[in-house]
């Protein structure tokens, strides 16, 4: 059996620029740092849309309220690293490692630790699992970041997963497009696109982050056909207003990547400081809507606590007034729109 291992990755003891040794030391003890020398050099660019989402806070230690795990994600495990919450889809933790620890991470209990990395014995009770479930046809390999796994233990993992023949789509969720873009080789590529239907979502938070660089990694994957599609977290002082969410979702669309969902921040422990109201949210898809391509609108999507799952919102819920569904333009304008009554039963 192959060896699943990773690809090399810098060291991650130096100091970072304009970086406070001392809370460095003390938010390290309970979250990792670490940022690719790739994203330092944005950071040295652009400043705090960056610095927020790499730079260790004090404010992480001080949020002591939320839940470690709130999607309950844990009890949602019938399989060490599986998740299966939805009938038809699982989620595969088969990293733990990460280019950059973004300090807003839904996975901050588990992600640069030492004992969650995925072990050669795991991934065949994956299998197993998968293989025994005939309803489930849609694969996430998430972690972490698939990515970092070098591409012996990608070709691995990738070529278990198509010989189960109910498999039908299988996704990666990376970042690696955003901070750590070198790594799409066209050698990475080519393993890749032996295993279509293969779709990917990266991570772009930020317009800034959108680089010649990460527009070349994201054009070898979609040269080698892979559908790209982008999950943005709504994050307070990084992108939380409408014109960095409409450059961010309009530049996606120009380098091949179509926004999937804007995440409402989970309530996970350590990440409180970047939480925004679900009104700003909504502010944000509302001035999207009808006046940037409807290509470029992500679902706005609340993970509900307790694992209940995604539930999207929209902004102006409309009203009925008896046969009439009173609609809202993307002027203000309201207009009633008849609608038929069905049939009872
Ligand atoms: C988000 C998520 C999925 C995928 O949801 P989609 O809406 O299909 O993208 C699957 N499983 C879990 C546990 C998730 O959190
Ligand atoms: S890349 Fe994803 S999994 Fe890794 S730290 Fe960032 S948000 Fe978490």
């Amino acid at each position: 059996m192959s060896e699943i291992s990773y690809i090399a990755s810098s060291d991650c003891s130096r100091m970072l620029p304009g970086e406070n040794s001392e809370v460095t030391n003390m938010v390290s003890q309970r979250y990792p740092v670490h940022v690719s020398d790739y994203y330092v050099n944005l950071m040295l660019q652009h400043g705090d849309a960056i610095r927020l989402q790499c730079m260790p806070d004090l404010r992480e230690l001080e949020d002591d309220s939320q839940c470690p795990d709130p999607l309950n994600e844990e009890s949602l495990s019938p399989v060490k690293g599986l998740i299966h919450r939805y009938p038809d889809r699982v989620v595969l933790l088969v990293s733990n490692r990460c280019p950059v620890y973004c300090r807003f991470c839904m996975r901050k209990r588990m992600v640069g630790g030492g004992d969650a990395a995925l072990r050669n014995e795991d991934f065949p009770r994956m299998l197993e699992y998968i293989s025994a479930n005939s309803g489930i046809s849609d694969v996430i390999l998430s972690g972490g970041d698939p990515l970092m796994l070098d591409d012996g233990s990608l070709h691995f993992i990738l070529s278990g997963l198509r010989s189960i023949t109910h498999v039908n789509i299988i996704r990666i969720g990376t970042r690696v497009p955003v901070t750590l873009p070198e790594r799409v080789t066209p050698e990475l590529c080519k393993v890749l696109k032996k295993f279509h239907p293969l779709y990917l979502n990266t991570h772009f938070n930020h317009p800034a982050e959108i680089t010649s660089a990460s527009e070349q990694a994201c054009s070898l994957l979609a040269d080698a056909g892979i559908s790209l599609g982008n999950q943005t977290v709504l994050l307070k002082g990084v992108n939380d207003n409408i014109d960095t969410m409409r450059a961010l979702t309009t530049g996606l669309l120009r380098i091949r990547v179509r926004p999937y969902y804007l995440h409402q921040m989970d309530l996970v422990r350590g990440t409180a400081h970047f939480r925004t109201s679900v009104a700003t949210g909504l502010e944000i898809i509302r001035a999207m809507r009808g006046h940037v391509s409807g290509m470029a609108v992500p679902h706005y999507v609340i993970d509900l606590p307790g694992g209940k799952g995604k539930v999207a919102l929209l902004p102006d819920q409309d009203e009925r007034k008896g046969e009439f569904l009173m609609l809202t333009t993307y002027t203000g304008e309201k207009v009633a729109y008849r609608d038929v009554t069905d049939p009872p039963g």
